[in-house]
């Protein structure tokens, strides 16, 4: 199962959707912050993709879904991609398969 939850920079208002739990294949959703388009951006990694397209184990050769760029990182959980402060969940949840 699996679920995002809304985050919410309480400087800049930038919100995200970040997911959570494991898809039906077993993969999972990370969060990547992107150093260019300075935004957040879901990333699916692992699960039956990954062993068939074993890049999809790492974050090596991955791209930014909204731009392109290889200059992402994994998310850490707080920063805000826009002005660096800290971000929140906002508690709202939602379901999703
Ligand atoms: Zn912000
Ligand atoms: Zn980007």
């Amino acid at each position: 199962m699996s679920w995002k939850i809304k985050y919410k920079c309480s400087q800049c208002g930038y919100t995200t959707d970040i997911y959570q739990g494991k898809g039906f294949m077993g993969q999972e959703i990370i969060s990547i912050s992107c150093q260019d388009c300075k935004s957040i951006q879901p990333l699916i990694k692992g699960g039956a993709i990954g062993q068939v397209a074993p890049s999809y184990n790492s974050l090596i050769d991955r791209l930014c879904l909204q731009c392109g760029s290889k200059n992402i990182k994994t998310w850490d959980g707080k920063t805000c991609p826009k002005c660096n402060s800290c971000m929140h969940p906002t508690g709202e949840k939602e379901f999703w398969t």
